[in-house]
């Protein structure tokens, strides 16, 4: 039997003693060390529907452990490797799956979003796939570095999607983790204009340290002023919008230049209502092109932290054990309070 965190419906977070997941020929199990929340942990937290009633979920993507137990079709992992990563099971039968192309695959499901997640004591990570999706921990490495690479690897894939180059303004709408991460991935390829709009004063103070060249507070300013007087008027090459809120996205038409790039990586919680005056000026205006971004570049955000250029440590503000799972929650939620906290297992 193990400990695991039960989500039940929105904010009705419980620690049971559940039985010990099984794990089939292509699986291994983890004995977790280190689980992030994600702000897509916080969204399922806050929106958990009627079915997690009858099926309670584990959440819990970001994570680090010690390999407790391996299938007997896994290449490539030892009982006590130390890794970290996430999980990814493609549906199989699917048209990119039946041509090998699995990483496209529409219906993928990962611990956490779909398959028990690594709020627990021990999580299932099926098609491990080393090296692509699940990665061996460096020597000196500590578990709650490992756990929090995730983030950073989401953060590169948006940064990819943006097709970023140095010569680019750019403008991160939401500092939290990821917009703290894609600031950090645009300093260190060399782009010197980044502006960075944030209500929260703790996060917009850790973009200053991190390297932004402007920082605004969305609630006391113009954004659009701002990005003119930070831009000489030209406003940006790209925006991201890392924050899920309809304020932010109506605005980001305004901070571009024509034919800039919107790369939407924040997740909505609340319709949004989209009027003709956005459309018009996104797509007829300006020749906006509005990227999605979801998913991690593993390669890239490893490549970076070796450069020794990118802090993540200490955007770790807070650490619960699973007990305090609740606890812990209502702390990410605080945005004033908050950057990333840390789950943290004996
Ligand atoms: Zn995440
Ligand atoms: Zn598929």
């Amino acid at each position: 039997m193990m400990k695991a965190a039960l989500l039940y419906g929105p904010g009705d977070i419980r620690i049971e003693t559940v039985k010990d997941p099984e794990i089939g020929p292509d699986d291994i199990l983890v004995k977790v060390k280190a689980c992030g929340i994600c702000g897509s942990d916080l969204h399922v937290f806050k929106t958990a529907g009627l079915e997690a009633l009858q099926n309670p979920i584990i959440l819990g993507h970001e994570f680090s452990g010690e390999v407790a137990s391996i299938g007997n079709k896994v290449q490539g992992l030892n009982v006590g490797d130390r890794v970290f990563g996430t999980g990814y099971r493609n549906c199989g039968t699917c048209l990119w799956c039946r041509q090998g192309q699995t990483f496209r695959c529409p219906n993928p499901t990962v611990p956490g979003e779909g398959l028990p997640g690594a709020f627990a004591e021990y999580v299932v990570v099926p098609n491990p796939m080393p090296g692509q999706m699940l990665f061996h921990m460096e020597e000196g490495m500590e578990w709650e570095e490992a756990a929090i690479i995730e983030p950073l690897a989401v953060a590169a894939h948006a940064v990819r999607r943006a097709r970023l180059e140095t010569k680019d303004k750019v403008v991160i709408l939401g500092g939290g983790m990821i917009g703290l991460n894609i600031l950090q991935l645009a300093r260190a390829m060399g782009v010197s204009t980044v502006i960075v709009s944030e209500p929260s004063l703790l996060r917009r103070n850790t973009a200053s340290k991190l390297g932004a060249s402007h920082v605004a507070n969305p609630t006391r300013e113009y954004i659009a002023e701002s990005v003119g007087t930070a831009t000489g008027d030209e406003m940006a090459d790209v925006v991201f919008e890392c924050s899920g809120t309809s304020i932010a996205l109506k605005q980001s038409p305004q901070l571009l230049r024509p034919y800039g790039r919107l790369i939407q990586v924040g997740m909505f919680e609340d319709e949004i209502k989209l009027e003709p005056e956005f459309m018009s000026l996104m797509f007829q205006f300006k020749n906006i092109t509005w990227r999605g971004s979801g998913g991690q570049r593993w390669d890239m955000a490893l490549e970076q932290l070796r450069t020794g250029q990118i802090r993540t440590r200490e955007l770790i503000t807070k650490r619960y054990g699973l007990d305090d799972i609740g606890k812990a929650m209502i702390s990410q939620l605080d945005t004033e309070l908050s950057i990333k906290v840390m789950i943290v297992f004996p």
